[in-house]
């Protein structure tokens, strides 16, 4: 089933010297297939076959592309156990959060699919022209929201479907109008060609354009850079680390014409512990902190690193609790070995920072030779944490940070300075709001979503979710990569001035074909006039 090569629109191609493996994350065994390295002439020609499409594709009514992206999914479940193996034994994730994981994103696909058939968000405006405006005419506009062009696909080692080959970047971009170049993750190869062979049959079925998906290997990121660089490459999304995320954000932004790169990186998901919630219900709070920071061994860009608390008798009692639900958790295997690698690392790092200790760790020692990770908790006083930028990183794994601040004023400056996130939280009672709601507050600025009495684990597929925040969350807090407004990362205003109604797209004729909702001189309305 694994063929290795390179997907160029509707053919594949190997034409590189140069040959990856995977292994298997729990045992380092060598997995079948040998994947070839993407040339630079096999980057130029994804990108010609991409633009040609795009002129073909661009124009693909909204209902056609809702048909190609349930194909997609269609074919993705048609995979079967193949792809949940490969995914499995790539990732070490288990078979339930795999299987999870593949209804998510043939879910993303259909979401977007009802997004398309519904047709509104295009967000259409008309301002009808009136000739006998005095002192100058008023001329006829029309707006709509049109592709950018083609879109290059970083994909995340930690969700090997979801945010991969046909994950919610490539998904929202193929949605929107563009076609679609994806960057195969080197940790994962085989189930991203599984998947990226799924794409192509269900283009080819749908009679989409030849061009209008490829899958390109590149190890090392000489394939990555090119893809960016490339003048035809109109935006690219990315999800992943903050190195590899802004690396590529500097690399589009000294390209000769920039482009947007919309990265989704790092975040430590603070989480404030306000007193009362402490001192009412301890128990319930400690078992589901450490239930959300241990889940899949931490390895979630929403992962609970920081939580941030009044030091004082509530939290005492609660730290009791706390610990004891942590060393209860098991270590599991971690994504791949340099992962795991990272995450010893920063963990011993954080570890012998000033005033860090360790508070607790899983009673279970990690299994090293099956590449487990082991949770931990730490601990350090507010005036240390402040005084230490090395504390303010993400430690990606099971690892969670608990900041004991002396009084309020150093907990809202606590708050203050951390850096832009996916997500803040806050566990509170009643009393805790009315005193603390400058915390609250603080928190608001920081993050792209603020929950309350809640952990930031479990990002919902929905229109309300906004999966995005200020940097270094994000390259761009203005957008989510998640739910249905992560297509609009890939679409641009276009106004039409003056045109003929038969040189209109059908979104902005008068008689709305489509039956979409639009902005006609100022009010709300799907009528024709
Ligand atoms: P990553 O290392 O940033 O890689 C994501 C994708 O971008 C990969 O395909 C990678 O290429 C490519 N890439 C990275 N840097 C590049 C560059 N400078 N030029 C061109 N291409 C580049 O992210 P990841 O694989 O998801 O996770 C690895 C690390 O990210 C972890 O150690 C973790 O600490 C951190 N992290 C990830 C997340 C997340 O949500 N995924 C969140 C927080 C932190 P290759 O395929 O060749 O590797």
């Amino acid at each position: 089933m694994i063929h290795g090569k390179n997907i160029l629109g509707f053919t594949v191609s190997a034409e590189g010297k140069q040959k990856h493996q995977t292994v298997n994350s729990r045992s380092g065994e060598i997995l079948a297939g040998e994947f070839n390295e993407a040339t630079l002439e096999e980057v130029e020609q994804a990108l010609e076959k991409a633009q040609n499409a795009f002129e073909l594709y661009s124009k693909v009514s909204g209902k056609t592309r809702a048909t190609f992206l349930r194909a997609i999914a269609a074919q993705i479940e048609g995979m079967g156990e193949p792809l949940v193996e490969r995914c499995m034994a790539e990732t070490g994730l288990p078979e339930v959060r795999i299987l999870g994981e593949r209804k998510r994103t043939c879910f993303q696909l259909e979401s977007f699919a009802k997004v398309l058939e519904e047709g509104s968000w295009v967000e259409a405006r008309i301002d009808r022209g009136d000739a006998t405006r005095a002192p100058v005419p008023k001329p006829e506009i029309r707006k709509m929201l049109r592709p950018m062009g083609p879109v290059v696909v970083f994909t995340a080692s930690n969700f090997p479907l979801a945010y991969s080959t046909a994950g919610v970047d490539t998904a929202a971009a193929l949605a929107a109008g563009c076609p679609v170049i994806v960057k195969n993750h080197a940790a994962h190869f085989g189930a991203g060609e599984i998947v990226g062979q799924a794409i192509q049959k269900a283009a080819q079925d749908c009679g989409m354009p030849d061009g209008v998906f490829s899958l390109l290997n590149g190890f090392g990121f000489e394939v990555g850079q090119a893809l960016v660089k490339h003048p035809y490459t109109k935006a690219v999304g990315f999800t992943g680390s903050l190195q590899g995320g802004k690396a590529l954000f500097d690399l589009a932004q000294s390209r000769e014409e920039p482009i947007p790169v919309f990265a989704e990186m790092g975040s430590t998901n603070p989480i404030a512990l306000l007193p009362k919630a402490l001192a009412t219900r301890p128990d319930s709070i400690a078992e589901t902190l450490a239930g959300s920071i241990t889940l899949g061994m931490g390895q979630f860009c929403t992962n609970p690193g920081l939580l941030v608390a009044l030091a004082g008798e509530e939290l005492d009692n609660f730290v009791d609790a706390f610990t004891k639900a942590f060393v209860a958790s098991t270590p599991q295997t971690m994504l791949n070995t340099k992962i795991r690698e990272s995450y010893e690392r920063l963990n011993a790092q954080a570890l012998e920072q000033t005033g860090v200790e360790l508070l607790a760790l899983s009673e279970k020692v990690a299994d090293a030779a099956s590449n487990e990770g082991r949770p931990t908790l730490a601990r350090v006083m507010g005036k240390d944490f402040l005084a230490n930028p090395a504390l303010h990183q993400e430690v990606f794994g099971p690892f969670s940070l608990l900041i004991c601040c002396s009084d309020k004023s150093e907990m809202k400056t606590v708050l203050e300075s951390v850096h832009g996130q996916l997500t803040s939280s806050v566990m509170a009672e009643d009393d805790d709001v009315s005193a603390f709601q400058d915390c609250i507050d603080v928190l608001s600025r920081k993050a792209g979503r603020l929950i309350f009495n809640g952990v930031p684990t479990g990002v919902e597929v929905c229109a309300a979710m906004q999966h995005g925040g200020p940097f270094p969350a994000t390259t761009d807090a203005r957008f989510s990569s998640v739910g249905d407004d992560a297509l609009k990362r890939f679409v641009r205003p276009l106004a039409y001035q003056g045109f003929p109604e038969e040189l209109l797209p059908e979104e902005l004729k008068a008689e709305n074909p489509l039956e979409i909702w639009r902005l006609i001189d100022g009010g709300w309305s799907r009528d024709s006039f």
